[in-house]
């Protein structure tokens, strides 16, 4: 089948799946102890290192993207946690924190904004407060933005050496580049059915040895996100809980083609032209809903001067599948995700079909 008559689903996650790669979860299972698994598990974590580009610890947990937001407090925030906000999905950082029974500071962003790292510097000069972390959205996918994490993560670096760094890169990773080394990051995430392009179900994180460190002194941090049992696992036998075992055999052939057919470099590139793209194509009729400085290349918020759920269902009506909008801009915006593998080509066939629908 040709890829750009299939991809018609332009949702920002999960988005579409190549049929080969929705193949590769329907082999015969294998026991997760067994000798098959390991071997599965030791080619994933490696070819997740470049992925994150470190040298540090990766690994996959059996849930959404959301478990690992609640990981990464169970194990690395005892006490006081800054949550940067500048969307939805930032936001929920702080409802999980709260649900943990944190201490949760806010440095709050206006939604279509990007936090900027002055207004982190100044929040963490003014209080005297020594937070165990900063959470960090790298691309909010609700309206579309891309924070400036390795400018982020200096400041904290600089401002506030022991405070640990906790990146959301769900819709980011794979598609908008990210040096968890380099940028000196804690804990790094991503469910797979964003950049990745597999189906929902399983996530990849990467821990520092800082981030370990501080695991190893919380207490209570639960069973099932464990990072000291994802550890010793990771070191003997894979994972410590029975895992999503199909997924395990589609990452492992999604990493594959992400690092050595299509290259990590090309497949950013390819990001940024279906940006530019959009962006480009929709100018006509709809307004980006976002600062232009900081448009994502996996998702574009659009505000279009006719009702968005009506362009959605017209565009329905003709076979694609467009995001809506999310949160506070439901009824104002709709989204389109062209993240993971969406050929550039079946981009560019559907935003054609989208401007005769909007402009009619
Ligand atoms: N963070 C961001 C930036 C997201 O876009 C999403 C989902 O869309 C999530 C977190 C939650 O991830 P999941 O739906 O995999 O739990």
């Amino acid at each position: 089948m040709n890829a750009a008559d299939d991809c018609k689903f332009f949702v920002p996650g999960p988005t579409w799946v190549r049929p080969e790669i929705l193949r590769e979860m329907t082999r015969a299972m294998i026991g997760h102890r067994s000798a098959e698994f390991k071997e599965l598990f030791k080619t994933i974590v490696a070819d997740l290192k470049p992925l994150f580009a470190t040298t540090q610890d990766t690994f996959v947990a059996t849930c959404s993207g959301t478990g690992l937001m609640q990981a990464s407090l169970a194990n690395c925030v005892p006490r006081r946690v800054l949550v940067t906000t500048c969307g939805a999905f930032s936001e929920r950082w702080a409802s999980i924190a709260e649900s943990l029974g944190l201490e949760v500071d806010r440095l709050d962003t206006a939604w279509g904004t990007a936090t900027e790292p002055e207004a982190l510097t100044d929040h963490l000069r003014s209080r005297r407060t020594q937070y165990d972390a900063v959470t960090l959205t790298h691309n909010e996918t609700s309206t579309g933005v891309t924070n400036d994490v390795a400018a982020l993560a200096r400041v904290i670096r600089e401002e506030s050496p022991e405070t640990l760094v906790l990146v959301d890169a769900v819709s980011s990773l794979a598609g908008i580049p990210l040096r968890f080394d380099e940028w000196d990051l804690d804990v790094c995430f991503a469910s797979v059915q964003k950049g990745i392009a597999l189906p929902p179900g399983i996530t990849v994180f990467a821990l520092s040895k800082r981030a370990l460190a501080k695991t190893e002194k919380t207490p209570y941090r639960g069973t099932y996100f464990d990072f000291m049992q994802y550890k010793k696992h990771a070191g003997t036998d894979g994972v410590p809980s029975t895992p999503s075992i199909p997924h395990f055999y589609a990452l492992a052939a999604q990493l594959h083609n992400i690092l050595r057919k299509e290259t990590l470099e090309a497949r950013f590139r390819r990001h940024e032209e279906m940006r530019a793209l959009t962006i480009r194509k929709t100018a006509t009729y709809a307004k980006l809903a976002s600062d232009p400085a900081h448009a994502s290349a996996t998702v574009t918020a659009l505000a279009p001067v006719k009702d968005p759920e009506v362009i959605r269902s017209e565009m329905k009506k003709r076979g694609y599948t467009l995001g809506g909008g999310y949160g506070d801009w439901k009824t104002m915006t709709f989204r389109i995700g062209h993240m993971g593998d969406i050929p550039i080509e079946s981009l560019d066939k559907m935003l054609d079909v989208l401007t005769e629908v909007a402009r009619a």
